[in-house]
């Protein structure tokens, strides 16, 4: 099973990821926790990583391709993977040619995942309130794209994010499943 997940920041993707993974039995892989990972070295290239998580800027698409499909050519991913945050752009989805079963867009209005990501008391250096409307703003202007590039090819499937965490896993897998 190769799964994407789409949807904004505050949308459920790692709740529901984390889920997901547990019932197909495939890895659970975050773009967004590879960057951060990456973004703790002590090098230029992490010192710059930093700054770019914390502003909510993207990272470009050179090195954002490089670093996931890299990743996934590790064994583990082999058979199959729920994939978080990846693909983000055009360009992205254009060069991820990984044979992905489905593409899952969880669908939250912009109001509820400030309202949620407001909730949560685990911020992270990256979740400034002016680095989330940045990264929202960019689902917008880029990811929405993504969105209709999986449509025009068959492969999305969507899914309402407002319902309680139970629902929305129930309509994932149905809709996952659905031929
Ligand atoms: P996330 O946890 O998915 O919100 O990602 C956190 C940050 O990592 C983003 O704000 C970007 O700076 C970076 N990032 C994660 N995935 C991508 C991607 N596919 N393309 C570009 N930047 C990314």
């Amino acid at each position: 099973m190769k799964l994407v997940l789409i949807g904004i920041q505050g949308a459920g993707k790692s709740t529901q990821g984390n889920m997901l993974s547990e019932k197909y039995n495939v890895p659970y892989l975050s773009s967004g926790h590879i960057f951060r990972e990456m973004a703790k070295e002590k090098t230029q290239l992490g010192r710059w990583l930093k700054e770019t998580l914390n502003s909510g800027a993207l990272v470009p698409d050179e090195t954002t391709l490089e670093v996931v499909l890299t990743y996934l050519e590790k064994p583990e991913y082999a058979s199959g993977y729920i994939l978080d945050g990846f693909p983000r752009t055009v360009p992205q989805a254009e060069a991820f040619n990984g044979s992905i079963d489905k593409v899952v867009y969880l669908k939250v209005s912009d109001k509820e995942a400030l309202w949620r990501i407001s909730g949560r008391n685990d911020a992270r250096d990256d979740e400034t309130l002016q680095a989330i409307r940045k990264r929202i703003a960019l689902f917008h202007e880029l990811t929405e794209q993504v969105i209709e590039y999986y449509r025009g090819i068959g492969k999305l499937v969507e899914v309402d994010g407002e319902m309680n965490v139970q629902e929305v896993f129930d309509a994932c897998v149905k809709s996952i499943e659905q031929k």
